[in-house]
């Protein structure tokens, strides 16, 4: 199976998914993560048509990100920011989903080079309660997110969430609706968000049904290649 069928089979999965929950086909946007994939695997993605891409490593998302030199692509960064290293992302990325810190959202502004539109954030949910993810608590957001009022060169888009895992549809569904009702109460008290990322290759389905606006999908375009 070729990285370009895999993409297009989910693609229809997706849009699917989207039009079984009474929404548009366009709805949700596929974000392909990268991480452990070659500068190949991902310039196969982008001859498919793929633009959006996600990585967790910062030093092997900014070679790669070198590599390609294609202002077409947006590069989503999804994992653990350390405070030190907040320049490189503010400098390659268009987007951040894993936010978790005011001192973090604050140097991202600070070093987001004036030359590039202002950088996408979301906040990361731990909405499972467990202590080894990282997220704020869905009891901490209010406080947190006026922490993004003076940060012009940030743009808050929404929330992202990486739950438990599952294999079960309706807890899936269950967690991710909870995370739709937090969202959904912020834009009713007058927050301009947009952005729900979730959904992973196990449980991208659960998560469009509930609402998500941004998927996560590795394994679910890589693994079946050498098959
Ligand atoms: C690796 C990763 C994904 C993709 O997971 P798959 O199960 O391969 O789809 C999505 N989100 C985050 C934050 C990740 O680290």
């Amino acid at each position: 199976m070729t990285i370009a069928h895999q993409l297009l089979k989910i693609n229809q999965a997706i849009h699917a998914a989207a039009r079984e929950s009474g929404r548009q086909e366009d709805a949700v946007t596929l974000v392909v993560v990268t991480k452990n994939r070659s500068v190949q695997q991902i310039q196969e993605a982008i001859s498919a048509g793929q633009r959006h891409f996600g990585e967790s490593y910062l030093q092997e998302a900014v070679l790669k990100i070198n590599a390609l030199k294609d202002d077409a692509l947006q590069w989503h960064f999804i994992g653990t920011i350390q405070s030190n290293k907040t320049r490189l992302v503010a400098e390659h990325f268009s987007w951040v989903h894993s936010v978790t810190r005011c001192e973090i959202a604050e140097r991202l502004n600070a070093e987001r080079p004036q030359y590039l539109p202002p950088l996408n954030v979301c906040v990361q949910i731990n909405i499972s309660h467990e202590t080894t993810k990282s997220g704020l608590a869905p009891e901490a957001l209010s406080d947190f997110m006026k922490c993004f009022k003076a940060l012009s060169r940030l743009r808050l888009r929404g929330f992202m969430v990486i739950p438990r895992q599952t294999q079960d549809f309706q807890e899936q569904l269950k967690i991710y609706n909870e995370v739709t009702q937090i969202f959904r109460a912020f834009i009713a008290e007058g927050w301009q968000i947009d952005t729900l990322s979730m959904g992973m290759s196990n449980d991208f389905r659960a998560a469009i049904c509930a609402g998500s606006t941004m998927v996560r999908l590795g394994r679910a375009i890589f693994s079946k290649e050498k098959e």
